[in-house]
């Protein structure tokens, strides 16, 4: 199987250089140049399976140029037991009869990054072989706080590779910057930027489109490369989690075999929802996908009326992974839709010239049937936590939170009745103060961080992540931050390092 670029100038390519290029030569995104298709028949044989075992199958229909061994390989050193207290690694939990939430944070830094950042970095280093690549892949990394702690763990140490992150130095939660500072690995770099995250991800963006920088890194034997999710190889291990979730819901009887479900997304930059629909394109019988935002709702309206629009006011929420105006990966699936690399073009152009586009109407009719979407502002997300853990004496995170209130609206709305798969993005831990007060402790913000853990793990009735409480006494090694416009410069002086 081929991959293609989203703006359809750059060549074809194998997995295997869709993954080591990141993003294509002409500022596109690799796509494969048809999706495999995934039957009833497919489905009953991977629900004996253990995840593992599902993932291999699945990647191995994407990948076609690794041998099963090869992914076999990736995998198995991927999710492993020290890694993910989970022996089902994306387990699902039972809320009620009609809704389940599929747990995606039970890797090594409580986020569901760590499914796909778990696993990129073998699928990379087994791409460079490949591919015949001699030179260290630099891994460059916009973070609007999640990603950035889940790369440099899957990176750290990873031979071959050397790794920098960046994160809006007042954008991030005090326990994600903590994680990202005291990383450790002797090939690691991390950088905050005055600035969002948008002009971190910008700025990442301008470093790759530079033809000037990559002859000057190649020069000193450097290559970059991204492990944002515009990279292939970040999105297609989280299209294994929709499949292996349906899978569990008919092993465990939830559901009968071709059932139809829903998946409410927590969304971002488009990759986890994207992910969703591709598992849906392949075959899985999917009636609804949700896509949840927070007040940064810019999908929200373009779902409802065909228009992409940048221009408004950035807030900084309390779900900040979610804190993001440009969602890349929708450039995928309007690429998906349209079939025309053209009009991919045109709105990309339109969306850096004027800051909006807007799709045609047969373009939207197109996914309207199949996509909804919906937002919590700051009060219903913390509304849903409370509600959540009065109900079902379960404490949830705030990202996930705001797919919880928005799938209560959309059921309330509808009367949909279809069993329906939450993603649970991150762990509670990760966001102790803001679930706290979610949940009505007094003197939330006279809490440290630690003592904040604390308070939470006697609500939650549940055990701090060990990889959180040992932050507590870690050394912070990265406390630089610099100018967005200086990023380059920082990025230049790693690879001189
Ligand atoms: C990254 C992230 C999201 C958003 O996912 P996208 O793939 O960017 O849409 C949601 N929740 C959490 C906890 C995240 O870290």
């Amino acid at each position: 199987m081929e991959y293609i670029s989203t703006r359809g100038i750059a060549p074809k390519v194998s997995a295997a250089m869709a993954i080591k290029e990141g993003i294509a030569p002409d500022g596109g995104l690799y796509v494969p140049e048809s999706l495999p298709t995934l039957t009833l028949g497919d489905i009953t044989v991977m629900t004996d399976m253990s995840y593992n075992e599902r993932a291999v199958r699945i990647l191995s229909r994407f990948l076609t140029d690794f041998t099963e061994d090869e992914i076999e390989s990736c995998v198995n050193l991927a999710y492993t037991r020290e890694k993910f207290d989970s022996a089902n690694v994306a387990p699902l939990y039972e809320l009620n009869d009609k809704a389940y939430l599929c747990e995606l944070w039970h890797g090594p830094t409580c986020a569901f990054k760590d499914m796909a950042l778990q696993l990129l970095p073998h699928l990379l280093t087994t791409s460079i072989r490949k591919t015949g690549e001699d030179k260290t892949v630099l891994i460059l990394v916009a973070t609007s706080g999640d990603t950035g702690k889940a790369a440099l763990e899957g990176f750290k140490d990873v031979n071959g590779t050397k790794i920098m992150v960046f994160y809006p130095s007042e954008g991030v939660s005090h326990i994600q910057k903590l994680q990202m500072m005291t990383q450790a690995g002797g090939n690691v770099n991390v950088c905050g930027i005055e600035g969002n995250f948008d002009d971190a991800q910008t700025g990442v963006k301008t470093i790759f489109g530079d033809a000037e920088f990559a002859k000057k890194a190649a020069e000193k034997g450097v290559v970059l490369s991204s492990a944002n999710s515009i990279n292939w190889g970040r999105l297609v291990p989280q299209i294994v989690y929709y499949i292996s979730s349906y899978c569990d819901l008919v092993k465990y009887n939830k559901i009968a075999l071709g059932e139809l479900v829903n998946f409410v997304v927590p969304t971002g930059n488009f990759g986890n929802i994207l992910a969703a629909y591709y598992a849906y394109k392949m075959g899985l019988p999917v009636n609804k996908l949700i896509c949840a935002s927070n007040i940064n709702n810019v999908l929200t309206e373009f779902f409802d009326t065909g228009r992409y629009n940048k221009k408004r006011t950035f807030h900084a929420t309390m779900s900040p992974s979610m804190d993001i105006l440009i969602s890349s990966n929708l450039e995928r699936l309007l690429f998906d839709i349209s079939g025309d690399s053209a009009d991919v073009r045109e709105f990309m152009k339109k969306l850096s010239t004027d800051g909006e586009y807007t799709i045609p109407q047969e373009l939207s009719e197109k996914i309207s049937g199949l996509f909804c979407a919906d937002y919590c502002d700051e009060q219903e997300t913390a509304a849903a936590i409370a509600d959540i853990y009065e109900n079902y004496s379960y404490v949830c995170d705030t990202h996930t939170a705001v797919a919880c209130g928005v799938y209560k609206k959309y059921a309330e709305k509808t009367g949909d009745a279809t069993k329906t798969v939450i993603a649970s993005t991150a762990s509670p831990y990760k966001f102790p103060h803001s679930v706290l007060t979610a949940l009505n402790c007094e003197n939330v913000a006279e809490l440290g961080d630690f003592e904040a853990l604390d308070t939470l793990a006697g609500k939650a009735m549940s055990d701090i992540p060990t990889a959180l409480s040992k932050l507590k006494n870690a050394d912070v090694r990265f406390d630089a931050v610099c100018k967005k416009q200086d990023m380059a410069q920082q990025v230049m002086a790693f690879i001189e390092k």
